[in-house]
């Protein structure tokens, strides 16, 4: 064992070095703020080249759902790895992927039949964007703009982005270079308020106003994430639904934060009993070890699809459908749905209202809200990234705050005094800030 002193130092090492050549999400260079080196993670916490162990209150961003280490999933890649590490999708194919792709139609709302395996989040929202586009080409028609909602994110390439929040998702900076697609405002009300027609009046008065040029709506189900971190009524998905069908358009659902039962229910869209034409996950596919992200689609998308002058779907990436990542997708998914996962989820939100909601009290927060094991606590000022990083690592937790949203979404293995500390480490950040 390295003398704590020792450990110390070679954890400033490492931040520096790390400073001097590396990039990190959403930072200048060199970056604001030093990141924090990390040697092994193991359950659900994380061991800091300094020595301390954390909670990891963010599942690495919506991903390890299970935690880390899980032995069924570590065995799955390990046994992947003795059989091949990768091989073209061009042409080939292999078991894990037709498993795997088999499992997602099985699991989705109903009519998501095809799927197009894309290497990350963003890519399968270009992808799903590409096949709205192409669906329309194949019908003879020219619709290239979509609808979306404020607040809304998609991923960071520049398709992705021209559907994220137009003030949030750079679109000022990079103004004519995005797609001029249509926005409605930030869906309401609330999850669990009653939803009724006056909430969505504005959204159908542009798929009027536009109608013959809009190929569909893209919208995250019911949580919206990186956009605002707010949880809208299902009924507005419901009716998002019908309004798409009786305009005879796409409607693409973003599952990418929302599946596999972060919100309490398998999917954002079961919320709403409602079923996309198009379906993208990710993040928590790969029970957060490797990055792979999926495109779905019904029969009739990818009829229209295929039937555009190109005669195919013009996308594939080198890494498609890559062997590690199946292997271990499909062991993710086997181990979520062989357990009582909605018990778990459940377990986590009573934990997360009771932990987060004294927190509402204080002058400093603005709201507190709670769905399925995603816990946001949204301050009336931008929370100081230093100062707030620092209480929470010493309260043992790690959490990556945002703009004015304190957040967590733990792993599902996360137990009850995990949870609490998690809380009691945002309570420090409200303290710190009133
Ligand atoms: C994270 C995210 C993406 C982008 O995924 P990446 O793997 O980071 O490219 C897209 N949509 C939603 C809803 C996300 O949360």
């Amino acid at each position: 064992m390295a003398h704590p002193d020792d450990r110390a130092a070679a954890a400033r090492d490492l931040a520096e070095r790390d400073r001097a050549v590396l990039w990190h999400p959403y930072a200048p260079m060199p970056a604001a703020l030093d990141a924090v080196p990390v040697v092994r993670a193991a359950g659900v916490e994380l061991e800091l080249a300094d020595g301390r162990i954390v909670i990891d209150g963010m599942s690495s961003w919506w991903a390890a759902i299970h935690g880390y280490r899980h032995p069924v999933l570590d065995a799955a890649v390990t046994d992947q790895l003795e059989r091949m590490a990768h091989v073209m999708f061009g042409g080939l194919t292999h078991r894990g992927a037709i498993e795997l792709a088999e499992r997602l139609v099985a699991l989705t709302p109903a009519g998501l039949d095809h799927v197009f395996f894309a290497d990350s989040g963003s890519v399968a929202v270009e992808v799903a964007v590409k096949m709205a586009l192409q669906f329309w080409r194949g019908r003879g028609e020219r619709r290239e703009r979509l609808v979306t909602v404020r607040s809304g994110y998609h991923g960071d390439t520049f398709g992705a982005m021209a559907v994220c929040d137009p003030e949030t998702g750079m679109h000022s900076m990079f103004g004519d270079v995005l797609a001029r697609h249509l926005f409605a405002p930030t869906p309401t009300p609330s999850f669990g308020e009653p939803f009724d027609r006056s909430h969505i009046v504005e959204l159908e008065q542009l798929l009027d106003t536009h109608r013959g040029e809009i190929a569909g709506v893209i919208l995250e189900p019911v949580v919206q994430g990186a956009g605002g971190m707010r949880f809208y009524a299902a009924g507005y998905l419901a009716e998002v639904r019908a309004l798409c069908d009786h305009h005879g358009i796409l409607l693409i659902a973003d599952e990418i934060a929302t599946g596999f039962g972060r919100s309490g229910a398998l999917f954002g869209c079961d919320h709403a009993g409602v079923s996309p034409d198009i379906m993208c996950v990710g993040k928590a596919l790969t029970g957060g070890y490797l990055t792979m992200a999926a495109t779905l689609c019904t029969t009739e998308v990818a009829h229209g699809v295929s039937q555009a002058e190109s005669g195919a779907l013009m996308h594939g990436p080198t890494f498609m459908a890559n062997p590690l990542a199946a292997a271990v997708a499909i062991a993710s998914i086997d181990l979520l749905i062989g357990q009582r996962w909605q018990d778990e989820v459940r377990r986590i939100e009573a934990a997360l209202r009771r932990g987060l909601a004294p927190l509402s009290a204080s002058p400093a927060v603005a709201d507190v809200r709670v769905l399925g094991a995603i816990g946001v606590v949204e301050m009336a000022e931008p929370v100081d990234m230093a100062a707030s990083q620092r209480a929470l690592l010493e309260a043992g937790v790690w959490l990556r705050p945002f703009g004015r949203l304190l957040y967590t979404m733990p792993p599902y293995p996360t137990d009850d005094a995990q949870l609490a500390t998690i809380c009691s480490a945002m309570g420090a950040v409200v303290d710190g800030a009133s």
